[in-house]
């Protein structure tokens, strides 16, 4: 075999392939379907903070190369929402990161804290680039998987708590919970963090999702429990609470060394990032609470639509109680293979789905679910379920 006949990637990342969002974007575009695959907004963020990021530019703010940390204002409009929201303080200069969003944040977070043989136990189905991470650092993954229980997917604390060994490092978590809507509770988080505490684990939590908790859910902030703002890296993203994915401004808040590790990883990835849209979201987190009431009403009624009519066009809906996805089991329609009906719907019903098997380290624990996204305009998400109710027919 020649060189160039021989994959070139290399063995910690051969696995891993085309990510799932490539090959059904790719088919939304071949067959003109509507896309609930990928999970991005078809509306900017606010004009505001839009306008923001131009004046930016314009006034040559951040058009070179931005501190290291990111810019000063960004540090400390981050550290102001955390104690806005959640009461919790962080020194701007010594406690917070600016990264090339959440993706950048998990990264450099897995890459400068798990040492080659670690141990990392993270919530399946995860998010896409977890796995690969852990991978990248040489870590081992651990998947606890979140089970169906009573109309939603719950964690299994006894589980959790067998999965931790001499070996573990660190826990992955991610609440508000994409794929699945589950937001963790504050009996389930004070458990993980008692669990932390008593094995001594560090804590990755991914909170990008933080603004769209629905109803009566609330979303709790580990680093808020007792003992863990210490061992916490807590991340969040601008893409997903401004609408504003393409921007990729994202963020850790942690103590001073758990800051200056993540740091020294995140150098050498991106060294810096985003320029001037780190003033403009600057900008966007002081917006008044009514941006986020506004912006919380708006995806609970496009959730209450898409679940409505997933039920009506037969199948079973896992009503999220946060984030823009639902997750839906596709046996009431008499088929269990969700990777075979994701890949036939596009033809069959004009609609991009994506299966959750890709999320999971166990496919067949995930096979018969199907995530949608509903972070969609009202006209495109009643088209949609128009379509999808032709199955039921
Ligand atoms: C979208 C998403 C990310 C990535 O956020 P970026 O800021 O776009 O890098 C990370 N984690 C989860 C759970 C996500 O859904």
């Amino acid at each position: 075999m020649t060189s160039s006949a021989r994959p070139f990637v290399n063995r910690r990342l051969a696995e891993f392939g085309t990510t799932i969002f490539a090959e059904m974007s790719a088919l939304a575009v071949r067959t003109g379907a509507i896309n609930l695959g990928q999970g991005f907004p078809d509306t900017d963020g606010p004009e505001e903070v839009r306008e923001a990021a131009v004046r930016a530019l314009r006034d040559g703010r951040g058009n070179q190369y931005p501190p290291g940390p990111g810019v000063a204002e960004l540090r400390t409009a981050i550290a102001g929402h955390q104690r806005r929201w959640y009461g919790l303080t962080y020194d701007p200069d010594t406690e917070v990161l600016v990264t090339a969003g959440a993706t950048e944040a998990v990264a450099a977070a897995l890459l400068a804290l798990v040492e080659p043989g670690d141990e990392v136990i993270a919530l399946e189905p995860y998010y896409d680039s977890y796995a690969a991470c852990i991978a990248m650092a040489g870590g081992t993954r651990v998947p606890v998987t979140l089970r169906p229980h009573e109309g939603a997917f719950r964690l299994d604390l006894d589980e959790l708590r067998d999965a931790v060994t001499d070996r573990t490092r660190l826990l992955l978590l991610n609440t508000p919970h994409n794929p699945t809507g589950t937001v963790l509770t504050r009996e389930e988080l004070t458990a993980v963090a008692e669990l932390a505490v008593e094995r001594d684990l560090l804590v990755v939590t991914d909170e990008v999702y933080e603004h769209l908790v629905f109803d009566d859910a609330e979303h709790v902030p580990l680093a808020t429990l007792p003992g863990m703002r210490e061992r916490t890296v807590s991340i969040g993203s601008a893409g997903k609470t401004y609408s504003f994915t393409g921007w990729k401004v994202g963020w850790v808040t942690a103590a001073p060394g758990l800051v200056a590790a993540v740091r020294s990883a995140k150098q050498f990835l991106t060294y810096v990032s985003a320029g001037p849209f780190q003033y403009a979201v600057a900008e966007a987190l002081a917006l008044p609470d009514s941006y986020f009431t506004a912006y919380r009403a708006d995806l609970r009624a496009k959730r209450d639509l898409l679940s409505a009519g997933l039920q009506e066009a037969g199948f079973a809906v896992f009503r999220p109680a946060g984030t823009y996805f639902v997750t839906t089991d596709i046996r009431p329609l008499g088929v269990s293979d969700g990777f075979a009906f994701c890949r036939a719907l596009p033809e069959r019903a004009g609609v991009v789905a994506v299966p959750n098997a890709v999320f999971y380290d166990h496919p067949e624990a995930g096979a018969p679910f199907v995530r949608f996204a509903f972070c969609k305009r009202t006209t495109v998400l009643e088209e949609a379920v128009r379509r999808l109710k032709t199955l039921a027919g």
